[in-house]
C-alpha cells in the first residue's frame, strides 16, 4: 500500500478498495472473532482478512507463551443473533471475492516466474489439467 497514512475512515476505506481491487462491504468484521468494525477499537486489514485489536492481543499473549485468557463467554460465529449472521454475510462474501483474487493473483504471479502448471497443480493438490482450467 502507499506510504501515507489516511486520516478518515472514508480515505483508508478507498486506500483498502484500490489495494484490494474490491468494494469493501459497509461493514468490516474481524475474521477471526467477527466481531464488527463498530464493537472493536481498532481493525487491521491485510489480504482478504481482517483482524481487530482484541485479537491481536490474544496472539501477542499466546506468542508470548502467556496464559490464554478464559474464552468460555466466546460466542461462536454460527450462533450469534441473525442481525449479526445477516450483517457478517456481506462481509463473508466480501471475503470470499478478496480470498479468490488473491490466490489468481498468485498464480497469475506464479505462471510469470515460469512457474509449471504442474508445480502448481501439486501444490494445490488438483490434477494439471484442473489447475489450468480454474486459473488460466
Ligand atoms: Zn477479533
Amino acid at each position: 500500500m502507499p506510504d501515507k497514512k489516511p486520516k478518515t475512515e472514508a480515505q483508508a476505506r478507498r486506500k483498502a478498495e484500490k489495494f484490494l481491487g474490491l468494494k469493501l462491504p459497509k461493514t468490516l468484521h474481524c475474521s477471526f472473532c467477527g466481531k464488527s468494525q463498530h464493537k472493536v477499537e481498532k481493525l487491521i486489514a491485510g489480504p482478504g482478512c481482517f483482524i481487530c485489536n482484541e485479537c491481536v492481543s490474544l496472539c501477542e499473549t499466546i506468542v508470548a507463551g502467556g496464559e490464554i485468557p478464559d474464552q468460555s463467554g466466546f460466542i461462536k460465529p454460527l450462533e450469534r443473533p441473525t442481525e449479526d449472521l445477516l450483517e457478517l454475510l456481506a462481509f463473508a462474501n466480501f471475503a470470499t471475492d478478496s480470498s479468490r483474487n488473491f490466490l489468481q493473483s498468485l498464480v497469475d504471479t506464479l505462471r510469470t516466474r515460469e512457474v509449471s502448471w504442474a508445480q502448481i497443480a501439486e501444490q494445490l493438490g488438483v490434477s494439471r489439467q484442473a489447475a489450468w482450467e480454474r486459473f488460466s
